[in-house]
C-alpha cells in the first residue's frame, strides 16, 4: 500500500480503478498484508504453541474468515450466528471457544451439540444452565471460567473489559468457589481459566498485571487448568507515531508466568490480525465551506463504519490521489447520516480536494464492516480482497429492494 506517482496503489491497483469498477463506499483488503499479520502472530510466541482463536466479532465475513482459516486459526465466537459462521468457514470445531455474558440456554445447547472445544462461562447462572442441558443430554461438557482480573487495559474506557466495574467475568471470590464446586461435577469438566481485558491495548503493562492476577488466583484455587485463555486486546496503530504494544514484553511475563504453570495457551486476537489489512475507499459528494472550516461530505457514513462514532475512535484519512496544493481552511471528514456523530475526521493541511475526489479511511478491517448497519436504509458496502494484481470479491454490495 502505497504512492506511486502521487496515485495510491493498493497492493497492485490503483483506487480509482477499483471505485470505478466496484463503485464506493468500497471496503478493501489486502491478502498479503493478513498473511503477513498471521505469520508475524505466530512467530512472537511460537515457542508456546498456542491456539489461536480468531476473534470473529472483529470481522464476521464469511470468505475473509475462511482464508484466515486456511491459515490454521481457530475461532472465539460470542454468538450462535458467529458460531454457525465460523463452523460454515470449515473452521475444525475443537478449535472453537465460545465467550459472552449472556449465552442464552439455546445458543449454549447449540455450542454442546456442536461438540465445541470450550465453552468460555462468565456466570455462575450460566453454569447452572449447562449443567442442566448436559445432564438432560448425558455428556460432558468442557468449560472455562472467564476471571474477571481487575486490571485496567490503559485503553478507551468503552472497550475496556476487566476491571471490576465491567460486566465480565466473574470476580476472585466466585471463581474460587466455582473451582471447588465444579471439581465434582458430573457433567462438566473445567478445563480453562480465560481472561480478556479489553481492546486496543499497546501498553505490555496490564497484560503483566493481568498474569499476575491469574498467576495468584490459581495458586489460590490449587487447580491445574489445562488450558489458560489469554483472550486478545493487541492494539494497533491508528495514528502515526502512536505507540506499539511490546510483544517481546508481552511474552516473556508469559515466560515467567508458564514457569510455574504448565498449561496450554489460547490466544483470541481480532484486532491485531485483521485491523490494518484494510482502507474503505469514498468519494467526496460535496464540499461545504463555512466561516471556519470545510465539510467534506462523504458517501461513507457511520453506517458504514461506526468506530468514530461509538467510540470517538481517530482512523487517518488520506487522499487517493495527492496534488501540491493544500487546502487553506481545514477539512471537516463527514458522512451524510442525519446524525452529528456521522464525523470521521478532522484535518488541517489536507490535500486539496474537489467534489467527486477518492479518499480513502486507514485500518478499517476490525470492527469496520462488522459493526456496519442499514441505519438510514443505506445498503452496506462490497467488500473485496486483493492479492497483488487478483481481485476476489468477499461480498457484494447490498441491494436496497433486500432491505426494504
Ligand atoms: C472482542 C474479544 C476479543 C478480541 O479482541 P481484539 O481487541 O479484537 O483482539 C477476544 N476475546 C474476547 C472474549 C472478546 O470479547
Amino acid at each position: 500500500m502505497r504512492y506511486k506517482n502521487n496515485n495510491y496503489f493498493f497492493e497492485n491497483i490503483s483506487l480509482d480503478k477499483l471505485a470505478i469498477k466496484y463503485s464506493t463506499p468500497l471496503y478493501c483488503y489486502s491478502y498479503n498484508k493478513l498473511k503477513s499479520n498471521i505469520v508475524n502472530f505466530f512467530t512472537y510466541f511460537k515457542k508456546f504453541s498456542p491456539l489461536v482463536c480468531f476473534a470473529i466479532k472483529s470481522n464476521t465475513n464469511l470468505n475473509l474468515i475462511r482464508e484466515i482459516k486456511n491459515f490454521g486459526l481457530g475461532a472465539d465466537v460470542v454468538s450462535k450466528g458467529e458460531l454457525m459462521l465460523a463452523l460454515k468457514a470449515g473452521i475444525n470445531k475443537k478449535k472453537i471457544v465460545f465467550s459472552g455474558v449472556g449465552k442464552t440456554e439455546s445458543e449454549l445447547k447449540f455450542a454442546i451439540e456442536k461438540k465445541i472445544l470450550l465453552i468460555n462461562s462468565e456466570s455462575e447462572s450460566e453454569i447452572k444452565i449447562i449443567e442442566k442441558i448436559a445432564k438432560k443430554k448425558n455428556v460432558v461438557v468442557n468449560i472455562g471460567i472467564r476471571l474477571n482480573p481487575n486490571t485496567d487495559a490503559n485503553t478507551l474506557k468503552q472497550i475496556s473489559t476487566g476491571k471490576k466495574e465491567n460486566k465480565f467475568g466473574v470476580d476472585e471470590k466466585t471463581f474460587l468457589k466455582l473451582v471447588s464446586v465444579l471439581r465434582t461435577s458430573k457433567n462438566i469438566k473445567l478445563k480453562c481459566l480465560s481472561v480478556h481485558i479489553g481492546s486496543q491495548i499497546t501498553d505490555h503493562k496490564p497484560y503483566e498485571k493481568m498474569l499476575k492476577a491469574v498467576d495468584k488466583i490459581i495458586n489460590k484455587a490449587k487447580f491445574n487448568f489445562e488450558y489458560i485463555d489469554l483472550g486478545g486486546g493487541m492494539g494497533i496503530s491508528y495514528e502515526k507515531n502512536q505507540k506499539k504494544l511490546d510483544y517481546k514484553k508481552y511474552k516473556s511475563a508469559i515466560e515467567k508466568f508458564l514457569r510455574k504453570n504448565n498449561s496450554k495457551l489460547i490466544f483470541e486476537p481480532g484486532r491485531s490480525i485483521i485491523g490494518n489489512t484494510a482502507i474503505l475507499i469514498s468519494r467526496v459528494i460535496y464540499l461545504k465551506e463555512t466561516s471556519k472550516k470545510i465539510f467534506v461530505i462523504l458517501d461513507a457514513g457511520m453506517n458504514d463504519m461506526m468506530r468514530p462514532a461509538l467510540y470517538g475512535a481517530k482512523h487517518q484519512i488520506l487522499p487517493a490521489f495527492k496534488n501540491k496544493k493544500k487546502s487553506q481552511k481545514s477539512y471537516e471528514f463527514v458522512g451524510p447520516i442525519c446524525e452529528t456523530t456521522d464525523k470521521f475526521l478532522s484535518v488541517s493541511n489536507f490535500n486539496k480536494l474537489k467534489e467527486r475526489d477518492l479518499i480513502f479511511i486507514s485500518d478499517v478491517g476490525a470492527y469496520g464492516s462488522s459493526l456496519s448497519s442499514n441505519y438510514n436504509i443505506r445498503p452496506k458496502p462490497s467488500e473485496i480482497l486483493i492479492n497483488k494484481s487478483k481481485i476476489t470479491i468477499l461480498k457484494k454490495r447490498q441491494k436496497l429492494e433486500d432491505i426494504i
